[in-house]
């Protein structure tokens, strides 16, 4: 096996197994072998791993992704990265990925491009695309030298199942757990899977009361929808938990069916929707931004359209 490597790492398997489609797909334009880092008890991810096509698999026994903090998941990380001196580490951009990449980066003094679009080589130079300016542009930049850590959102790659070598190496790491004081704050979590969901609802500043969600929600079951909203309903309002913001600071979605309810379309906002399918807004002002992202426009009053068609929608079903 040649010793040029591209490796994947996430806290998350489903996303480790994302990244392993990219990995393969790079180390067979540069030669290399792909593979990937489990912290944690090995046993079946190991399998999986090798199915979704790595070659080697390094296994951090004493590292434990679920309960350490991201300092010290970062220093394990790094560390089995220098033993190997992979060309291109890719990590999956998860909250915690995002911070275990930066420092990763800096720890081994290299440079790291974060919420790649897609990774290539040129002139076996590491070239990746990212949005620039909020998302406004879209940028190509090259990598200098080695390894390029990158990282890459959630579900931007399917896992595609290629079988790997699969050769399982158990790596030991010295690490001081606890390397920084983690204080903790209680944040109300819905504990949904927004980057799942097939049909999405987000609403936004449009709404002009807390106790109208309860309109939206309504809409929202009618539809079998999960519901999103803009940064400032979670964040600023705080009239819903903040891991049901979408947008450049949050979550990234892209279902089959996407409604903007009193949502205005600003960049930060739209970088987090738009791989929706359909995309359906329901805005007063025909102005807004948002009208131009969408496959069908609504320019009329949410708290007229939305019961509207939870009526219709009741009338079918009661049909059937
Ligand atoms: C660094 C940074 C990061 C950010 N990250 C994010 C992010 O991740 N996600 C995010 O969402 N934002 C983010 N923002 C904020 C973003 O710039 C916008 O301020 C925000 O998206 C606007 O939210 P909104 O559409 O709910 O509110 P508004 O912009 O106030 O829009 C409300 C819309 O509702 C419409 N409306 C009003 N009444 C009705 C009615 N009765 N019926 C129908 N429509 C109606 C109005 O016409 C208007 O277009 C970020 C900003 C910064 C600076």
């Amino acid at each position: 096996m040649t010793d040029r490597a591209v490796l994947a790492f996430s806290e998350e398997d489903n996303l480790t197994f994302e990244l392993l489609t990219l990995a393969r797909q790079l180390s067979n334009q540069l030669g290399s072998w792909a593979g990937a880092i489990i912290l944690g008890d090995g046993g079946e991810r190991v399998v999986k791993c090798a199915e979704y096509g790595a070659d080697k698999i390094f296994v951090v026994s004493e590292v434990d992704s679920q309960k350490d903090g991201p300092d010290v998941i970062a220093e394990a990380v790094s560390q089995v990265i220098l033993s190997i001196a992979p060309e291109i580490v890719l990590i999956a951009a998860t909250k915690m990925g995002r911070e275990i990449a930066a420092y990763v980066a800096q720890s081994l003094r290299v440079g790291c491009a974060s919420e790649c679009l897609d990774v290539s080589l040129k002139d076996s130079r590491v070239e990746v695309i990212r949005f620039m300016m909020g998302g406004g542009f879209l940028a190509r930049q090259v990598f200098e030298g080695y390894p390029a850590v990158i990282t890459i959102p959630p579900h931007r790659f399917q896992a595609v199942s290629s079988k790997g070598k699969g050769i399982v190496e158990n790596v030991k790491v010295t690490v001081q757990k606890k390397l920084s004081k983690v204080e903790s704050r209680a944040v109300e979590k819905s504990g949904v899977k927004l980057e799942d969901a097939e049909v999405v609802v987000a609403v936004g500043r449009g709404l002009k009361r807390k106790d109208d969600l309860k309109l939206v929600e309504e809409f929202t079951r009618a539809l079998g929808a999960e519901l999103g909203c803009t940064r400032p309903i979670s964040g600023d309002l705080k009239w819903l938990p903040e891991d049901r913001h979408i947008g450049l600071s949050g979550r990234r979605v892209k279902p089959k069916l996407y409604v903007a309810v009193g949502v205005s379309g600003q960049i930060q906002h739209v970088v987090g929707m738009r791989d929706s399918k359909v995309v359906v807004c329901i805005n007063t002002d025909p102005n807004a931004p948002m009208h131009r992202e969408a496959d069908y426009s609504v320019p009329h009053d949410l708290y007229k359209v939305l019961p509207a068609i939870v009526n219709t929608i009741k009338g079918i079903k009661g049909k059937a």
